[in-house]
């Protein structure tokens, strides 16, 4: 039971293919890089307190349950989860891709848990602008703000010219 329980029991089937019917690694590659789901694959795993305010006032409910949040393809595995936010309960995961006949989902038969930071773990989320949250909350992403994702964030931004917006999730990172 425990965690691994939850988090089996949560995502158990979920589907995660896209459009093109491939499933794409969420970590930045140069192009599109494809998850090879022969193999078993890395999937980093939220369940966001109440404590988050920011979704409710978009009138979001995505409190207190188990949420696939970022996949890995085999290039990107890590060992642990690095600077864990406050309030997020993060999970990095190891499981199955199974293809239904219709969509590739997921398959948690013999999930395992790598790392897990519990809620009260980490430091705060950094105050992410609107015009940051907004495309978040549209495309069903509240892992966003997650500081690991913010700090990977940063660069991306400063490297597409949104340079005032970079500094101020920096500024953010380092208060
Ligand atoms: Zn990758």
């Amino acid at each position: 039971m425990g965690v691994e329980y939850d988090i089996a029991t949560a995502l158990d089937g979920l589907e995660i293919g896209c459009e093109s019917g491939e499933v794409i690694c969420d970590h930045p590659h140069e192009g599109p890089q494809s998850v090879d789901v022969e193999r078993r694959v890395q999937y980093e795993c939220i369940r966001i307190d109440e404590s988050i305010s920011v979704f409710e006032t978009f009138g979001v409910d995505c409190y207190d349950v188990w949420l696939p949040d970022l996949l890995r393809c085999s290039d990107c595995e890590i060992e642990t989860l690095s600077t864990p936010t406050a309030g997020f309960d993060e999970a990095l995961v190891d499981l199955d891709v199974t293809w239904n006949g219709t969509e590739y989902v997921l398959d948690t038969k013999e999930l395992t848990v790598i790392a897990y930071s519990p809620r009260d773990e980490g430091e705060a989320p950094p105050s992410v602008p609107a015009p940051l949250v907004t495309p978040m909350i549209e495309r069903g992403d509240p892992g966003g703000i997650r500081r690991s994702r913010i700090e990977r964030m940063v660069p991306e931004l400063r490297a597409e010219g949104a340079v005032e917006l970079a500094d101020v999730l920096d500024a953010e990172l380092n208060r």
